[in-house]
C-alpha cells in the first residue's frame, strides 16, 4: 500500500455512537465473538449490538458456539437449508432463537441467530450443501481417476489434486507432480504405456502441484523463468531446477504430439503457466478455474489478484472442450471456465460498487486516533458486508463453497481494487 493512499485519520468523535457491528461475518464462534468486543470503553463502536442480539452469548455456547448473524433476505427456512442441510430444519432454528425472534416469521437483517447442533452430537454443519456439480466423483478401486482426453493426454485425480501425462511416441511428458499423487500418477502412466518419462512441465511452482518432481529423475524440466526463481529460492530437493525456461511462449514437440505453453502474466502465482494440448482440444492452468466451485481464499492465493481475471479472458478466448485445473474432483468443460469466469467478474463488480457506495472517512472516526488499520478493517468489513449477501444470493447452489471464502475474497479484491487500481477491467 502506498503511503499517499492511506485516508487520513480523524479524532474519534466526543460522544460515543451506539455500539454497532462492525461486520456481519456469517458464522461466527464465541470465542471470535470474545475476542472481538474489546474492553476499553473509547472503543465501544466496536462491540457487538446488544440489542440486536437474540440469544445472549452466554446461552449461545451452551450449545455449540456456532452463530449466523442475518442478512437482508434471509428466511428460516433458507437458513436451515444452508446451514443445516434442510429447510424443514427451520422449527429447530425458531426454538433455539425463540426470544429474538419474537413473533417474526422472517429474522430482520443484522440478527445474531444461535445454530443448533447435528444429530450426531457435533457442531452444527456451518457450510451450505455443495451442488452437485462440485461433488466428488466415485473413486475406482485403484485409488485414483483415470481420464483420457483425445488420443494421449490423461488426468489423473485423488483426494482432490490433478495431474496430466501426455503419451508421445519418444516417451511421456508429465505435467506436475503432487506429492499426493506420488504412488498415483506413475501408477497411471504404467497402466497407459511402458514408455519412459522423458519431459516434466512445471505448471507453476507451489509445493502442493510440484514437490515430487525429483521422483521423476534425470528428465527434462521445463518452467517459466518466475517459476525457476522461485523454486531456487525455495531450496526443496523435491523440486529440482528446470532444465528449459521461457518468459513468453514455447513449443514443446515430443514424439508426434505438441504442448503450447504460453505466460498470460503474473495470476494465481507468478509464472503460473497456460497448457495448451491442441491436438486433444484441451487446456491446463493450474489453480485459476475450479470446476464447479468458487475461489479458494484470497482469491485463490492470488499473486496478482486482476492477473487472475485476465487468465479467465485468456481461457474463455480458447477453443477448447476440455480444461485441467488441477484441483477438485473432475475434469472441467469450456462451460465450466465460462461460469467460473461469470463469479470472479461479478465479484469484482459488485465490490466496485460497494466501494464507490462507502464513504471511508467515517471509519477512521469510530477508532482511536492514529489507528489507520483498524479505521481500515471498519471501511473494508462494511464493504465486505454489501458485498457478501449479494453475491450469496446469486450463486449458492450455482458453485460449491460460495459461502465459505466469498467474504473473504470481497475483502482481497476490495483492497486490491484500491491498491492494483486497474483500468483494464
Ligand atoms: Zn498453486
Amino acid at each position: 500500500m502506498c503511503e499517499e493512499e492511506q485516508p487520513q485519520p480523524q479524532p474519534p468523535s466526543q460522544s460515543q455512537p451506539q455500539p454497532q457491528s462492525p461486520s456481519r461475518r456469517g458464522v461466527l464462534r464465541w470465542g471470535a465473538v470474545a475476542a472481538a468486543v474489546p474492553a476499553a470503553a473509547g472503543v465501544a463502536a466496536l462491540a457487538w449490538p446488544t440489542g440486536a442480539s437474540g440469544a445472549s452469548a452466554g446461552q449461545a455456547s451452551a450449545v455449540g458456539g456456532a452463530f449466523y448473524r442475518t442478512a437482508p433476505g434471509d428466511t428460516l427456512r433458507g437458513i436451515a437449508a444452508r446451514f443445516l442441510g434442510s429447510e424443514e430444519r427451520w422449527s429447530e432454528l425458531y426454538q433455539l432463537n425463540r426470544k429474538a425472534l419474537g413473533r417474526e416469521t422472517a429474522p430482520r437483517p443484522g440478527l445474531q441467530l444461535a445454530l443448533p447442533e447435528s444429530p450426531n452430537g457435533a457442531r452444527s454443519r456451518a457450510y451450505a450443501p455443495l451442488p452437485a456439480t462440485a461433488r466428488p466423483l466415485p473413486v475406482p478401486a485403484e485409488g485414483y481417476r483415470l481420464d483420457r482426453i483425445g488420443d494421449a493426454l490423461y488426468a489423473v485425480t485423488a483426494g482432490g489434486t490433478q495431474a496430466a501425462f501426455l503419451v508421445t511416441d519418444a516417451g511421456v511428458v508429465v505435467v506436475d507432480a503432487p506429492p499426493s499423487l506420488a504412488e498415483a500418477l506413475p501408477a497411471a502412466i504404467r497402466r497407459v504405456t511402458g514408455r519412459k518419462v522423458t519431459h516434466l512441465v512445471y505448471s507453476h511452482d507451489h509445493a502442493d502441484h510440484t514437490a515430487n518432481a525429483a521422483a521423476f529423475g534425470d528428465v527434462v524440466r521445463i518452467a517459466h523463468t518466475a517459476t525457476a526463481e522461485r523454486i531456487k529460492a525455495n531450496q526443496d530437493p523435491g523440486r529440482p531446477m528446470p532444465t528449459v525456461t521461457f518468459t513468453d511462449r514455447y513449443r514443446l514437440d515430443v514424439g508426434g504430439q505438441r504442448l503450447l505453453l504460453s505466460y498470460p502474466g503474473a495470476n494465481h502465482e507468478a509464472g503460473n503457466i497456460l497448457i495448451h494440448a491442441p491436438r486433444q482440444r484441451a487446456a491446463m492452468m493450474v489453480d485459476v478455474v475450479m470446476p464447479g466451485w468458487a475461489p479458494f481464499r484470497a482469491w485463490g492465493t492470488a499473486d496478482s489478484v486482476p492477473g487472475v481475471l485476465r487468465a479467465h479472458d485468456q481461457l474463455a478466448r480458447m477453443d477448447i472442450d476440455t480444461y485441467i485445473g488441477g484441483h477438485v474432483h473432475r475434469l472441467g468443460t469450456k462451460e465450466d471456465v465460462e461460469v467460473s469466469r461469470e463469479f470472479v467478474q461479478d465479484l469484482w463488480k459488485e465490490t466496485g460498487k460497494a466501494i464507490a457506495g462507502t464513504d471511508m472517512g467515517p471509519f477512521f472516526g469510530k477508532v482511536e486516533a492514529g489507528n489507520n488499520w483498524a479505521g481500515f478493517d471498519l471501511y473494508l468489513q462494511a464493504v465486505a458486508d454489501k458485498v457478501e449477501p449479494v453475491v450469496h444470493r446469486k450463486w449458492l447452489g450455482r458453485l460449491g463453497a460460495v459461502d465459505v471464502f466469498t467474504r473473504e475474497n470481497a475483502l482481497t479484491v476490495a483492497l486490491s481494487q484500491i491498491v492494483d487500481a486497474p483500468r483494464d477491467l
